[in-house]
């Protein structure tokens, strides 16, 4: 089954995109919660950190990667965070793993 993340992957469904490569997606959250409020998405379609394999760990080090290089590009260089939530308890809600970036606002903790 298809999840939202793979329709906007496939241009099914719009999104306010901000960098493509060949393996990663990264695009502006539809319900901001900040300012800058991003996501950075695998074009694989890994449903939850859980399913991170040995394999995937090239992956995973270029979508934090690209969360910093395009925070910095979209000038949060005084401070940003960066959120994965993993399953129910987590708090996904798109079973497609993605990491949310979120700055230029003071951040707290403990999150919610
Ligand atoms: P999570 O709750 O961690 O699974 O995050 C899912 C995120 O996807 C939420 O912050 C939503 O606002 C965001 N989202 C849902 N649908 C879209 C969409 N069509 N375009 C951009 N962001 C979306």
């Amino acid at each position: 089954m298809d999840t939202l993340f793979t329709k906007i992957i496939n241009r099914e469904i719009p999104a306010k995109i901000i960098y493509e490569d060949d393996q990663v997606l990264a695009f502006h959250d539809i319900a901001p919660q900040a300012p800058v409020h991003f996501l950075v998405i695998p074009k694989k379609p890994i449903r939850t950190l859980n399913d991170l394999t040995e394999a995937d760990k090239g992956l995973a080090g270029h979508i934090l990667f690209t969360a910093q290089r395009l925070a910095l590009e979209l000038g949060c260089e005084e401070g940003f965070r960066v959120v994965m939530n993993c399953n129910e308890l987590g708090g996904q809600t798109v079973y497609h793993i993605h990491m949310h970036v979120l700055g230029q606002r003071q951040m707290h903790w403990p999150p919610g």
